[in-house]
């Protein structure tokens, strides 16, 4: 199949006419084409997005609104076209993507429908001066969004929702890797009455296409979530140009885990944290950390668990590990593997490669637990991005959060405890934009979202989204 970009409403092929192989990595075979689009297509997407934008930024709120909506709507109906889409796309399991994934899509929208009517001015009179300020929040004009391949459509939507409830019209592109579903948003909005030029979505390599988004002079904003080393590029060539930046960027998350936990949720929450999406989600609780007490029971328990969990084909309802998204990433992911023991590391569970019966070519590993014992190790340092999680003990509070932040990046943190004071010392020292007590991957859409350090820079969900996709402007008003 050939995916075309979405440009003033309508399915175009890319100027040039180049085109990228789209891979299906549960079999390891390409399966499609999408447009390899270049400076000419990102213009193409810009002048459309311009030109919508007048009209669409003076747009009632209501009407706003009732398009997000219906765009929610159509994506629940089509959930699960969606996810069968979503999975053969990423490798994901199917069942991940029809309760997770596609209907956070249709929340975003939904959400940011209804964000939008409350997110009101503010007033401040000025008292004895006779003058009253307000605060006009206007929408930026054209901006861009750029995501990642590891929750496609989930991340997409996270921030075109908010940019067009706000006013603006956007140029997007997904991951190079995982474009079906925001090439089927592209379907779904026309169907729900999204104005033409409001969205428009451009395909393409991320040296190539990104780069040319992040360079337009006329995207005064960018959205980006992806890897900490993109996200740094990304801020280097837009600083000179003051664009507005929110990074949503990489990960190490610290897992703490305390004896006087509720064991039973840690476990199964752990297990999820751990190998949720083949341990392709940036907030995966990739380090784990256990009180010294319960280390061994732990361990027993982890290892004999994760061994029972189903390694296979994405789209059987009971798989719980899919396939890595490409080759390349399955390649990273075992050279960290590979190192583990020069590391001083011991692999306690998986370690190889799985070859799927009838999918013999699909890019498939074990779940695999590796036991650590120096904090420095590359394995506790550098974002692994795949089903593989360490484990290292400790004796002390004291001890646990100085593992835990000695770290470059500060996505998130989990800490599995029923003592209310270490929650709150917890909570308080952790080096992170967002810290889960016996819980893991909750989120209310309005709360901010975002990481510290190396992690990223701004915050996305809630009135935050809103404020990034808008300008504020002070107006004084003096009166007699
Ligand atoms: P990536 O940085 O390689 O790519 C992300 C996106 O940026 C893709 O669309 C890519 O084409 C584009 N891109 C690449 N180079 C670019 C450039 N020079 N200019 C503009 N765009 C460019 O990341 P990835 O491998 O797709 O995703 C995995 C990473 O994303 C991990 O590090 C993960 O932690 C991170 N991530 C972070 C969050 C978060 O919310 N903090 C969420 C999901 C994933």
């Amino acid at each position: 199949m050939k995916i075309k970009n979405y440009i003033n409403g309508e399915f175009i092929n890319p100027i040039q006419n180049n085109w990228i192989e789209n891979y299906n990595p549960a079999i390891g075979e390409v399966y499609g084409q999408i447009p390899d689009s270049t400076k000419e297509d990102v213009e193409k997407a810009v002048e459309a997005a311009k030109k919508a934008f007048p009209k669409w930024s003076n747009t009632t709120l209501d009407k706003r609104s009732k398009i997000l909506s219906k765009i929610a709507a159509l994506i629940l109906e089509k959930l699960d076209f969606l996810a069968a889409a979503e999975s053969k796309d990423n490798g994901k399991p199917i069942s991940l993507a029809a309760q997770i994934d596609i209907p956070r899509a249709a929340a975003n929208f939904q959400f940011f429908a209804n964000a939008i009517t409350q997110f009101s001015s503010e007033a401040h009179e000025s008292v004895g001066l006779n003058a009253m300020n307000f605060t006009l929040r206007q929408p930026i004009g054209v901006v861009g969004c750029i995501s990642p391949w590891n929750l496609p459509l989930y991340l997409f939507t996270w921030k075109i929702a908010p940019a067009i409830a706000a006013g603006n019209c956007v140029v997007a592109k997904p991951s190079e890797v995982t474009p079906m579903t925001a090439y089927l948003l592209g379907e779904i909005c026309t169907e729900a009455g999204l104005p033409k030029g409001v969205l428009n979505i451009v395909h393409g390599l991320g040296t190539s296409t990104g780069q040319a988004i992040v360079e337009h002079p006329n995207i005064k904003a960018i959205s980006f979530t992806g890897g900490t080393a993109t996200g740094a590029h990304i801020a280097r060539v837009a600083a000179p140009m003051f664009k507005k930046l929110s990074l949503e960027l990489g990960g190490k998350n610290p897992n703490i885990i305390f004896a006087d936990c509720d064991y039973e949720k840690m476990l199964a929450t752990t297990i999820r944290s751990s190998f949720a999406n083949q341990g392709q989600i940036c907030l995966c609780g990739s380090r784990i950390f256990v009180e010294e007490k319960i280390y061994d029971r732990f361990k027993q328990d982890f290892i004999e668990k994760v061994a029972a969990l189903k390694v296979g084909n994405p789209s059987e309802k009971d798989t719980n590990i899919g396939a890595l998204v490409s080759k390349e990433h399955l390649e990273k992911v075992k050279s960290y593997i590979d190192i583990a023991e020069n590391e001083g590391g011991k692999i306690l569970l998986g370690g190889s490669k799985v070859v799927v019966e009838g999918n013999e070519k699909g890019y498939y590993l074990q779940p695999t637990i590796i036991e650590v014992f120096d904090n420095q190790c590359k394995l506790n340092q550098e974002e692994i991005f795949g089903p593989v999680v360490t484990i290292m003990s400790f004796k002390t509070d004291e001890e646990a959060l100085t593992l835990a932040n000695d770290v470059k990046y500060g996505l998130s943190a989990t800490v599995w405890t029923n003592n209310l004071n270490r929650t709150m010392q917890f909570s308080k020292q952790l080096q992170t934009g967002i810290v889960w007590v016996n819980t893991w991957l909750m989120r209310d859409l309005r709360t901010p979202f975002g990481g510290q350090k190396a992690s990223g820079v701004g915050r996305e969900g809630g009135f935050e989204a809103l404020q990034f996709f808008t300008e504020a402007k002070n107006i004084c008003i003096q009166y007699e």
